[in-house]
């Protein structure tokens, strides 16, 4: 008795000992795992291993796979803590694995809603969980902020991290863990939400602290650690009734940490809506759109911003990977933090200060002539204007982005960073009778004026026309060192190792193993499936291994639709977790062919009936069907669809909701049955014009 009441008397002593102690704290990361999001808090996603090289990865082969019970996206980056894998999958759903035979130890699943799909622009993906003291993190589709026991699966906490649940926010990235807190944003800047990051207790899911990245009304305070900067910095650079909209800036993935700084790295997104004449009529800077914002983490008080586009009104999110490290400028050792975000620029940032070191185009830009050295702001042309123009403005890079979230990674050997680069044109109209809807994205953007006319030979050579590569990315030189095309967009992530090697997936069913100093092809393996995330690297008793979720997804497929295929047709989604080491010697099955089923179609539709369902099916389903009806191969392609030859069953689907269970929701609140009919009409339109159909 009086031993425990003399230790529960020195308890706190104990606690605020542990705390200060800060980076005592065991984290788990060591050589042999990979135990955070980007392998390190600097985000640079390079593995210490050395085993695999140039000399032995023609011995490198699959050891194990294990199948997901999904075909939608994955995008994950796995973690490995001390041999256990920990993972997620789509739809939110966490497996812990021997990582070294892929035994399945437990899997957890949070039920996400699937009506909650139609909230989310880009596929019911999940970036990945955060490892910290026993407990795996991860948020869900959903928006819930779930800690599982790390080793049986079991739930300890949850917490709810939306602020309003009738808005559209979601989560797709990873948490990631500092100073005992879990750190957390969400998505939905496409559909009108506010965007914030929220720090959580780790033990308890108490919330800490929480600070938005834009303003809310005018006079009402959050109770946030945002709202004195929200005063003194933001709230003035935004105009007309833009909380009425959310404005946008949703903290949807990246983010960095820098121990000695103490300062918390996020990247903020786009505006919301795109359209600026609707988001904040009379224009603005709109901070901390399109930003890199820098917060002390645990307070979430602010320290710097660097904002890549000012008044974003191009989708041109800064919430792309970021890296430290520390790398020459002007003759002097910099600590900067580097960001490749969709505008298309590298950015070089002092991580201390926020100041502006470099920044230059790695792809084609159109938008902006440069960024001016002294302000460190982008020379944007007039035409980019394109809500003040009334015109087209057709912008290379588009809201698909020169990179999007797939990681890239650091290679402190080469100094090279290794960008999932894209080049994607897209052409930006305003639309003159925007109109908020409750079910579909809210842009400002005419969607039907962009989509893709019925000409082959046009939608061909718009296909071809769409580039992707792994880019070595100099970023002292701002230069291109090499670079290996992959014949389209929308590749995977990247992984670097100390074997001077970089791993990447590729759309063309591929992991690669290239050499880090000049790109030469070193190895491949085939996978029946598009890769999108990145790999990582880990060590079991000496032994390497190198490790992927495989599984095509996300927005490419969704909306692009005949844009993401390649010349055979959609991209199959095989989702796997696949593992591969020296002397690995497992077989993946070959897959079955696809085969579609032959429609005897109705009779054509009038052309006023065909007109209106074109523009009522580019606002409402294209973003997940696909452009003009045409599916990349993730969700049903509608022209194959049974639905579409019987008028009571195509209504039931899209006013009655009859496949919720799949996601699809019920489009009464919005849609008439004319309108249900209209959008028949133009998918049956659609059939017809199927050039394989007329074969
Ligand atoms: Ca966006």
């Amino acid at each position: 008795m009086a031993r425990s009441k003399f230790l529960s008397a020195f308890a706190p002593l104990f606690i605020g000992a542990a705390l200060l102690a800060g980076c005592s704290e065991d984290n788990k990361v060591n050589d042999a795992n990979w135990a955070m999001h980007g392998r390190s808090a600097d985000e640079q996603r390079f593995s210490p291993n050395t085993q695999i090289d140039k000399n032995n990865i023609s011995e490198l082969g699959l050891t194990w796979s294990y199948d997901l019970d999904t075909t939608r996206g994955q995008e994950a980056t796995p973690i490995v803590v001390d041999g256990i894998m920990y993972t997620s999958s789509a739809w939110s759903k966490v497996q812990a694995f021997d990582a070294r035979n892929g035994n399945l130890l437990w899997q957890y699943d949070p039920e996400v809603p699937r009506e909650w799909a139609v909230r989310g622009c880009c596929d019911v993906v999940n970036r990945g969980v955060a490892y910290h003291d026993g407990k795996i993190f991860f948020g869900s589709f959903d928006g819930r902020l779930i800690a599982l026991d790390a080793k049986s699966g079991n739930p300890v906490w949850t917490t709810d991290t939306i602020v309003d649940r009738d808005k559209f926010y979601t989560i797709t990235g990873a948490p990631r863990i500092v100073k005992g807190r879990v750190l957390i944003g969400n998505g939905g800047g496409e559909f009108g939400v506010r965007g914030y990051i929220s720090a959580y207790d780790a033990n308890s899911g108490e919330l800490d602290w929480r600070f938005y990245t834009v303003p809310g009304e005018p006079g009402v305070k959050d109770g946030a650690a945002s709202d004195d900067i929200i005063e003194k910095l933001t709230r003035d650079t935004w105009n007309g009734e833009y909380w009425k909209q959310g404005g946008g800036g949703t903290v949807w993935d990246s983010m960095a940490y820098d121990a000695e700084l103490d300062i918390l790295y996020i990247g903020v997104g786009n505006g919301s809506p795109w359209n600026p004449e609707i988001r904040s009529p009379g224009g603005g800077d709109n901070l901390f759109l399109s930003s890199i914002l820098a917060l002390r983490p645990e307070t979430g008080e602010y320290v710097w911003h660097y904002q890549t586009t000012p008044g974003d009104q191009w989708d041109f999110t800064a919430t792309q990977h970021m890296i430290l490290a520390d790398i020459e400028h002007e003759g002097a050792q910099r600590k900067v933090i580097m960001q490749a975000p969709k505008n298309g620029f590298f950015y070089v940032i002092d991580r201390e200060t926020g100041e502006f070191l470099s920044g230059e185009p790695f792809v084609p830009v159109t938008w902006a002539k440069g960024i001016d050295k002294e302000m460190g702001r982008p020379n944007i042309v007039k035409d980019a204007f394109y809500h003040k123009t009334g015109q087209a403005w057709v912008s290379s890079p588009g809201p698909m982005g020169a990179h999007n979230w797939h990681p890239m990674s650091y290679n402190p050997g080469t100094g090279l960073v290794y960008i999932p680069a894209q080049e994607l044109e897209f052409p930006y109209i305003a639309d003159k009778d925007f109109k908020r809807s409750d079910l579909a994205v809210n842009l400002g953007i005419d969607l039907a004026a962009v989509a893709l006319p019925d000409d082959q030979a046009i939608r061909d050579q718009v296909r071809k026309s769409l580039k992707g590569s792994l880019m070595a990315w100099d970023p002292v030189k701002q230069k291109e060192v090499w670079r290996v095309e992959h014949g389209g967009p929308w590749n995977g992530g990247t992984l670097s190792t100390a074997g001077n090697l970089v791993f990447q997936g590729n759309r063309n069913g591929e992991l690669v193993a290239y050499d880090a100093t000049n790109g030469d092809k070193l190895w491949s393996t085939k996978v029946h499936t598009g890769i999108i995330a990145a790999p990582i690297s880990y060590t079991i008793d000496g032994e390497q291994y190198i490790a992927v979720m495989a599984g095509w997804g996300g927005i490419v497929p969704l909306l692009l639709g005949e844009l993401s295929h390649n010349d055979d047709g959609p991209i199959a989604n095989r989702s796997r977790v696949l593992v591969y080491k020296l002397g690995g010697t497992k077989k993946l099955p070959e897959p079955e062919p696809v085969t579609l089923t032959a429609l005897d179609l109705p009779p054509q539709f009038g052309v006023e009936s065909i007109q209106a369902g074109a523009s009522t099916y580019a606002r409402y389903c294209s973003g997940c069907h696909g452009d003009t009806a045409v599916s990349g191969g993730v969700l049903p392609d509608l022209r194959h669809s049974v639905a579409i030859t019987n008028q009571d069953v195509w209504e039931k689907i899209i006013l009655e909701g009859a496949l919720t269970q799949n996601g699809m929701v019920s489009f009464a609140k919005e849609l008439s049955p004319q309108d249900s009919e209209a959008i028949r009409a133009y998918v049956v339109s659609r059939a017809y014009a199927d050039p394989k159909r007329k074969k």
